[in-house]
C-alpha cells in the first residue's frame, strides 16, 4: 500500500497528463482542499473564476467548486464540456431560493429590478436583471437608477450589508449560507482576547453581529489582498477555512487563525461540506470519464446569460 503523500503525488501527475491530453482546464475555488488547488490552472473566487471561464480556450472545463459555479461556467461556454467532480456538491444558499417560490415573489413586484448574488441556481439567474458577486455587489447596486426599487436574493446577510453600504432600501430574500452563519460571536471574541493584536476579517455573508466586530469586510479575494497588503501580522479569518491554504502560501510569515464555529468540530473552524465533497480522486475520475457533465433544460442557459454578461460588463 502506498503512503498517502505518494498516492496524492501520483494522482496529481495523472491529472496533469490527462489535462494536457484532453485540452482541459481546471478551475478551482479557494474553498477546495489543498490537493485540488495544487493541480488547478486557476484558483479564485466566484467572480475571478467566471471571468476565467469566459476567457477559456480549453475544450473541457473541470470546475472544482459547487454546482452553481459549474453552471455559470457552462452558461458562459455553451459549446464546451463542463464537468464537476461531484454532482452532489450543492450550496445551502442556492438551495434556500427555490425557483417556484422566487417566481411568485417576483410576480408580486413586477416593477422591481431583480439583483441576484451569483450563489443561486441557473433558474434564478434566468429570472434576474443583474447578477453580482461579493466583489462587485456594491458597484452593481449603485449602477441601478435611484428611483428604481430592488429585490435582492438569495443572501439576506449580504443584502443587509449592502443596504448599509449603498443606502438603498431593498426587498431581501430570506436565504443564508450555513457556513457563514456558523461562526460563534462569543468564541470569536474569546479568540480575540487571546490574540489582542489580531485583525478580524470577514466575508459579507456572515451574520451582522460578526460583521460589526470585523476590521475588514470583503469578498474572498478581497480578504486575500487585504492580508497581503496590510501591515498587520495576525488575522482571525471569518470565511470558509479553505482560503487559509492560499493565504498562507502568499504570506507564510503571518499568523492566520480560522474564526471558530458555534458547533465543536474536528478543525474548530467552518468548512463547507458541499465544497469538500470534491476530492482529488473524484477529480481524476471525472476528467478520465468526462462526466458528470453540466446540462440545462431548454431556454434557461440563454436567459441566465443576459444578467451574467451585464455583471461582467459592469465589473
Ligand atoms: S460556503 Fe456557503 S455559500 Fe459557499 S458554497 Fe458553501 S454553502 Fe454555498
Amino acid at each position: 500500500m502506498l503512503a498517502p503523500a505518494l498516492e496524492r503525488t501520483i494522482l496529481q501527475q495523472k491529472i496533469n497528463s490527462l489535462k494536457k491530453e484532453k485540452n482541459a482546464v481546471i478551475l478551482a475555488h479557494y474553498y477546495q482542499e489543498p490537493a485540488i488547488q495544487e493541480v488547478a490552472d486557476f484558483i479564485g473566487d466566484s467572480l475571478e473564476l467566471s471571468k476565467k471561464a469566459a476567457e477559456s480556450t480549453a475544450d473541457i472545463i473541470v470546475f472544482a467548486g459547487v454546482h452553481f459555479m459549474a453552471e455559470t461556467a457552462k452558461i458562459l461556454n455553451p459549446s464546451k464540456k463542463v464537468i464537476l467532480p461531484d454532482m452532489q456538491a450543492g450550496c445551502s444558499l442556492a438551495e434556500s431560493c427555490p425557483p417556484e417560490a422566487f417566481k411568485k415573489l417576483k410576480a408580486q413586484y413586477p416593477d422591481h429590478v431583480v439583483v441576484t448574488y451569483i450563489n443561486c441556481s441557473a433558474e434564478i439567474k434566468a429570472m434576474s436583471d443583474l447578477v453580482c458577486t461579493s466583489s462587485n455587489a456594491e458597484k452593481i447596486i449603485n449602477s441601478i437608477p435611484a428611483e428604481k426599487q430592488i429585490i435582492f436574493a438569495p443572501d439576506k446577510n449580504l443584502g443587509k450589508y449592502l443596504i448599509q453600504k449603498t443606502g438603498r432600501q431593498m426587498l431581501l430574500w430570506d436565504g443564508s449560507c450555513i457556513v457563514h452563519e456558523a461562526f460563534s460571536l462569543d468564541k470569536l471574541l474569546q479568540l480575540f482576547r487571546e490574540h489582542p493584536k489580531a485583525r478580524i476579517i470577514a466575508h459579507p455573508e456572515s451574520e451582522p453581529q460578526v460583521l460589526k466586530v470585523a476590521n475588514y469586510i470583503g469578498s474572498t479575494s478581497g480578504m486575500l489582498d487585504h492580508v497581503k497588503n496590510s501591515d498587520h501580522n495576525i488575522f482571525i479569518v471569518a470565511t470558509e477555512a479553505g482560503i487559509l491554504h492560499q493565504m498562507q502560501k502568499e504570506v507564510p510569515w503571518k499568523t492566520l487563525i480560522p474564526a471558530p464555529a458555534k458547533e465543536d468540530n474536528t478543525c474548530a473552524c467552518s468548512e463547507c461540506a458541499f465544497m469538500k465533497l470534491n476530492t482529488l480522486q473524484k477529480l481524476y475520475t471525472c476528467l478520465e470519464k468526462e462526466a458528470p457533465e453540466i446540462s440545462f433544460s431548454e431556454g434557461i442557459m440563454e436567459q441566465a446569460l443576459v444578467p451574467i454578461q451585464r455583471m461582467l460588463q459592469l465589473s
